[in-house]
């Protein structure tokens, strides 16, 4: 949502958006054969509207916020695989269901995960039909169109009471996943996720593999990064990366851990296995365990955020941003991480422990940094104490002391101490 809203004046930055930039050394394959549309102004007029009603319902309409809050509680999904006339399909419904609904690294999985236990989806898809509409006669971006064909096809056999938790006659989450490939195009693209339509409380269109012209795969970490600007107006946090500014780098999926955990990742592998969302956004979306520090505390304890919920916000007091702590260890979506142990955030700038700021001095190479490659995007000496054994964090600004960090039996435990 962020990307869409922006002004005209701010389009430079939609352009560098990695989930939706170009990697120039890719074009000559993928060269584009079909124009995108320019982008709407009117459309981006009506989103625009429509968002501001919609949060204008948060604060002043009856229904509680949980009610509104699009990932809370127990909700349906359906996905529905279409396949266009020109683009034979070529990933497995069973894949689909896996990367939906399965025991191991899904969506469903993803959210347990990261709202510890809060939000939980489950539902069904159903196997690809054919549309008689050719892929290639297609704006890439016709949400419109492409819905109204998916319900076409598939309505006469959908059940919406099976999907609709909170019965108001809508289908929770309905996803349509399709068989189309965006081919590369250099210029500004919208996110091209979400819209408005009438039969589901939430709609999203996405490629059935890969976001753009990355990934094989279902892109489920493209889904959530881009529902992070668009339920919760998260921040892009990638940074400069086409020259070699990372940001957040992997460490969270409002940066570059929308495409995965470490910078050797299969390029095919892009957008299937997201990191966690930052301590930050939980806080935002309602997620976790929180513990609020405004004074002196020795022995504060963290469980492994992927199994607890658990962090931990040191409360800034001269008004700044606030440091927001967090134990990420060797589970779930966090396995694969190059490191693991205490993160230390400040607002939404990650603390790197060896204070190389190695995530923020990569190499200038003026296009998208595409995995698998040398580049830094988060390091065992990330974390505190990781490989760099780092027990200690003076924060110059504020004087606050974080010490005596350490692992303990499954646990992070340190001090906290305030000037
Ligand atoms: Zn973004």
């Amino acid at each position: 949502m962020l990307d869409i809203l922006l002004s005209d004046s701010k389009a430079v930055k939609i352009a560098s958006h990695p989930l939706a930039t170009t990697n120039a050394g890719m074009t000559g394959r993928n060269a584009s054969r079909f124009e995108r549309q320019p982008f709407n102004d009117r459309n981006k007029m009506k989103t625009s509207v429509l968002f501001i009603v919609f949060l204008s319902a948060l604060a002043f309409g009856g229904i509680s916020k949980d009610e509104l809050h699009p990932w809370k509680n127990q909700k349906k999904v359906l996905v529905l695989l279409l396949e266009w006339s020109d683009r034979p399909s070529s990933i497995n419904v069973s894949e689909v269901e896996e990367a939906f609904f399965g025991e191991s690294l899904s969506l469903k999985k993803f959210f347990h995960e990261n709202s510890s236990g809060t939000y939980d989806i489950s539902g069904e898809v159903m196997p690809w039909r054919s549309s008689s509409l050719k892929w290639e006669e297609l704006s890439s971006c016709q949400l419109n169109t492409i819905v109204q064909e998916a319900w076409q096809v598939f309505s006469s056999d959908i059940e919406i009471s099976s999907y609709d938790s909170d019965s108001n006659g809508k289908i929770d989450h309905l996803f349509i996943l399709h068989s189309g490939r965006i081919r590369a195009r250099s210029d500004m693209e919208s996110p091209c996720v979400f819209m408005n339509f009438s039969k589901a409380d939430h709609t999203a269109i996405l490629q059935s593999q890969g976001a753009w012209i990355y990934g094989n795969h279902v892109p489920i970490g493209y889904y959530l990064h881009e529902a992070g600007h668009q339920y919760f107006n998260l921040p892009d946090l990638y940074g400069d990366h086409h020259h070699g500014h990372y940001g957040i780098g992997m460490w969270g999926i409002m940066g570059l851990g929308a495409w995965g955990v470490h910078n050797q990742i299969p390029t095919e592998d892009m957008f299937r296995y997201p990191s966690h969302f930052e301590p930050k956004s939980k806080e935002v979306m309602g997620w976790g365990h929180f513990q609020y520090i405004d004074s002196r505390v020795e022995n504060v304890t963290l469980r492994p955020v992927e199994t607890s919920g658990d962090i931990v916000v040191v409360k800034n007091l001269q008004g700044g941003e606030n440091f927001y702590l967090e134990y990420r260890s060797a589970q779930g979506f966090s396995e694969n991480h190059l490191g693991h142990g205490l993160l230390i955030w400040k607002g939404y700038k990650l603390v790197q422990a060896d204070g190389r700021d190695d995530l923020n001095s990569g190499t200038d190479l003026g296009r998208n940094p595409t995995p698998p490659i040398d580049e830094n995007f988060g390091d065992a000496s990330d974390p505190f104490p990781g490989s760099g054994d780092v027990r200690y964090y003076h924060d110059q600004e504020t004087g606050i002391i974080l010490k005596n960090i350490r692992l303990e039996e499954g646990v992070v435990k340190l001090d906290v101490q305030f000037p």
